[in-house]
């Protein structure tokens, strides 16, 4: 096999969901359930002039370039969430091998994929929020779920541990409650929930909503104890600095609500990818 064409294949796949997942974004509706199917059939068309599309029109990332971002019925922009979304689930399909480790073959092509599904999760649940401040409880759910198959992941394969299991890496025997993990991942539901809860009282509900509690709580399941306080602050981190500069900027008053869940994923990813080089450099400036 040419070395190249598993990403690419990889890749090109991730596209094409990617179309679909615009789709979901798209038709999603406070009002009803996030997977009802039904408004999801019917042939795409453009939002604006609602001319049906053609084959040609509907290749993912391609069609946009091609088109210059307009429907080529009535010129109407095309939004930026239809490449933006493609190109990140074709980037979500590489994970895998991100993830690939020869030594744990099978364990690492099951964990890769368990992040996948995680990270399609996370796109949408990103571009809901962004949208419309709301947070589907299906999708918080479904975050729990990915939760339980990384318990049965790590208690199968025996990876779970003082000092591992955790993307802070050894820096996690550093917090406790390592030594069972079904008793980790509770733990890290209760307090993802009391620190954003905390956080709401506190500031009586202005930054934080109710979907963001329960977010926190689905995560703090997904990854566990001290993954999801490590990933909370880092959020915190990056939406007070998007805050500050969005002040500056004038660009919104500061009664107007920023949605936070995108932050929330943005520290999940940080964690998951700079967390423990983060750490390893906090711990080398301060001590
Ligand atoms: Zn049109």
């Amino acid at each position: 096999m040419i070395p190249w064409l598993i990403p690419a294949y990889l890749f090109a796949f991730g596209l094409c969901i990617g179309s679909f997942l615009n789709v979901v974004i798209l038709r999603y509706r406070p009002e009803r359930s996030a997977f009802a199917l039904t408004p999801l059939t019917g042939r795409s068309h453009c939002m604006s002039c609602g001319k049906t599309l053609a084959w040609y029109e509907l290749l993912p990332v391609v069609s946009f370039l091609v088109q210059r971002g307009r429907c080529r019925s009535c010129k109407t922009r095309l939004s930026l969430q239809y490449p933006i979304v493609e190109l990140l689930t074709g980037l979500i399909f590489l994970t895998p091998l991100y993830f690939y480790d020869p030594f744990m073959r099978i364990y690492s092509i099951e964990v890769g994929w368990l992040w996948v599904l995680a990270f399609l999760a996370f796109l949408v649940i990103a571009a809901i929020d962004y949208y419309w401040m709301i947070i589907p409880d299906e999708l918080n759910l479904f975050l729990v779920a990915l939760g339980f198959g990384r318990i049965a992941l790590q208690q199968m394969n025996g990876t779970f541990g003082v000092f591992t299991g955790s993307f802070a890496g050894s820096f996690a025997a550093l917090f406790g409650f390592r030594s069972d993990v079904v008793v980790n991942h509770f733990i890290g539901a209760i307090l993802g929930i009391l620190f954003v809860g905390a956080i709401i009282l506190v500031t009586r509900g202005r930054g934080m909503g109710v979907g963001d509690l329960k977010l926190a709580g689905a995560l703090g399941f997904l990854f566990g104890w001290p993954d999801i306080g490590l990933l909370l602050m880092f959020a915190f981190i990056l939406g007070s600095v998007y805050g500050v500069y969005v002040i500056l900027m004038r660009a919104k008053k500061m009664k107007d609500a920023i949605p936070f869940g995108p932050f929330i994923i943005l520290g999940a990813l940080t964690l998951m990818f700079y967390g423990k080089s983060l750490l390893d450099l906090y711990f080398r400036i301060f001590s």
